[in-house]
């Protein structure tokens, strides 16, 4: 399989040449020459496989001959270590966990992916030592952080807005050590995401260390969430009903891969993309206009991105016909007291104590459905552990949020991190080193 940047300025690379780099020299995202089709029968036997061998299956044709069987088969045993379980809201909604990985969000996944891709790449290839710079506004730099630890070859920093992240998520990114640097940074994420942004096309910075990023703009963490939908579609409920999933979308990689599922095959009927009030692309299908925003904070704040970098890629998908997109992709956005209220319904009428990104896929998905004249089986995909948000859950609910097993001590480790106000300071310290 080749790949080619869609800003169509650059050569075509393998997949682990475009796992390296991240974004083309041109600075396009990634895209697959083709998606493959996958055989029927594989859809009418997906009972007869585990999360593992779908998800071999599913993403094989992505890796070719860049990583052998049994190492990718390895790889994706490390990555699905745990479970996806399906919970019932109501008759005919349900939610779809992806928060039981070791960091509590679904971007577990596709770092756990992308760092044993690499991994492997600097086994083979004997490049250079690869620094990973990434910024984050909370969930990205743990999981990054916990996908990357202790793997050779590679040295991650990420930044971080001082007090600007919660707790849990500051020990998540502070207290591994090892080859993990965390950088506070006295400004906002916006700060962050700029002064790597900075680094990236600094000269003295690029002669010297190998860089690269961790987002979801690469193609190891954006396609491995495919596995998400294969695994929603073995393990539905309704079998006989058709499938509507709503994603609850901020940079649209997890969406969009979900897309791709469609395309190889997969039986899902419609997909939704739910948002805050950053409703870029519900704004787009409703009007046809593509106007990026200033992003807005809001309580589900890992989906405050007002320019979702992974759109390009869905309109790619759809030959930017949107009369074809919007056949099978419907947008819905909510504010935060909508979100408060939704938390509020899940509980009362199931016990459940959903975040406030899986309270937005509720959402979208109830007007999905209102609006829709079919019956279908409607699964939201609950993106993180409610105990991730839990000031926000405990208040609106007046209880308390369990603290799930795993992580229990981890509010008891030492913090470990690097202070720093300006870009010269970054930049000293990845040349010092
Ligand atoms: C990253 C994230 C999202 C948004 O996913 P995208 O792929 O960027 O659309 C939603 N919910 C949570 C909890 C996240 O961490």
């Amino acid at each position: 399989m080749k790949y080619y940047s869609l800003n169509y300025n650059s050569q075509d690379v393998s997949f682990l040449d475009a796992v390296r780099k991240g974004l083309a020299p041109d600075r396009g995202l990634y895209f697959p020459k083709e998606i493959p089709k996958l055989p029927k029968d594989f859809f009418n036997n997906i009972n007869s496989f585990s999360n593992q061998e779908i998800a071999f299956k599913v993403i094989q044709p992505f890796v070719g001959k860049d990583i052998p069987e049994d190492r990718l088969k390895k790889i994706i045993q490390d990555t699905l270590s745990f479970e996806f379980p399906i919970v019932p809201i109501t008759e005919t909604v349900a939610t779809l966990e992806l928060f039981q990985g070791p960091t509590l969000a679904f971007k577990d996944v596709g770092a756990r992916f992308m760092a044993r891709s690499l991994a492997y790449a600097n086994e083979v290839k004997k490049n250079e030592k690869l620094t990973i710079l990434v910024a984050t506004s909370g969930d990205t730099g743990g999981a990054v952080a916990d996908g990357f630890y202790k793997v050779e070859g590679i040295d991650v920093v990420i930044l971080y807005p001082k007090g600007k992240v919660s707790k849990i998520q500051e020990k998540q990114l502070t207290t591994l050590g090892e080859n993990i640097t965390a950088i506070e940074v006295d400004g906002t994420f916006d700060d962050c995401q700029d002064m790597v942004k900075s680094a990236f096309i600094d000269g003295d910075l690029i002669r010297n260390i190998s860089l690269t990023s961790a987002n979801s703009i690469n193609i190891a963490r954006w396609l491995s969430q495919m596995f998400y939908y294969f695994i929603a579609y073995k393990n539905r409920i309704h079998p006989n009903k058709k499938l509507a999933i709503s994603v609850p979308s901020g940079n649209f990689g997890n969406i969009c891969a979900g897309l791709v599922a469609k395309k190889m095959g997969l039986p899902v009927d419609q997909f939704i993309a739910s948002t805050n009030i950053n409703d870029t692309v519900p704004d787009y299908l409703d009007s046809g206009t593509y106007s990026p925003k200033k992003s807005k904070p809001t309580l589900s704040n890992a989906m405050d991105v007002g320019d979702p970098s992974n759109f390009i890629r869905i309109q790619k998908l759809f030959n930017n016909d949107i009369f074809k997109l919007k056949k099978i992709l419907s947008g819905y956005h909510y504010t935060d007291s909508q979100t408060k209220k939704a938390i509020k319904e899940i509980h009362e009428i199931s016990g459940y104590i959903a975040d406030p990104h899986g309270a937005v896929g509720y959402l979208g998905l109830k007007q999905f459905l209102q609006d829709s004249t079919e019956v279908y089986q409607g699964l939201f995909l609950e993106t993180a552990h409610p105990i991730k948000f839990i000031d926000t859950v405990e208040s609106t609910l007046k209880t308390t949020v369990p603290f799930p097993e795993r992580i229990k001590g981890i509010l008891d480790r030492k913090k470990s991190s690097v202070s720093i106000h300006s870009y010269e300071q970054l930049k000293t310290f990845l040349l010092e080193r």
